[in-house]
């Protein structure tokens, strides 16, 4: 029986359907968008997070341009994911997180 293969939103790569990580680019939410501080689902017309109430949209850190809070700045493409400090732990975090949404520990953002 064939897989059912569907292209990863943030790469364009085929992968199974029922991923829930994309093996090339490592995205979490490989057919969608995550709300990075809750991880509820979200779509890229809101502009708020319905579950937690943060901003769907930011200001870029490299060239200041307003951008969907994924994990690549849509302007110029720098990536707005931190590693979580706890060494144990190592998940992406949103740049403007301040708490890591896997482990729960305060993020030190060294920016
Ligand atoms: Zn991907
Ligand atoms: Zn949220
Ligand atoms: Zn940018
Ligand atoms: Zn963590």
């Amino acid at each position: 029986m064939a897989t059912y293969k569907q292209p990863c939103l943030h790469c364009g790569e085929f992968i199974d359907r029922d991923s829930r990580l994309c093996p090339k680019c490592a995205s979490r939410s490989p057919f969608g968008y995550l709300c990075p501080t809750c991880l509820r689902s979200i779509e890229k017309d809101e502009v708020v997070c319905a579950g937690c109430g943060r901003s769907l949209y930011v200001v870029c850190p490299s060239c200041l341009g307003r951008t969907f809070v994924d994990e690549r700045c849509e302007q110029c493409g720098a990536g707005l994911m931190i590693k979580c400090g706890n060494r144990r732990c190592g998940e992406l975090q949103f740049f403007e997180n301040t708490k890591c949404t896997a482990c729960g520990k305060k993020l030190t953002n060294q920016r």
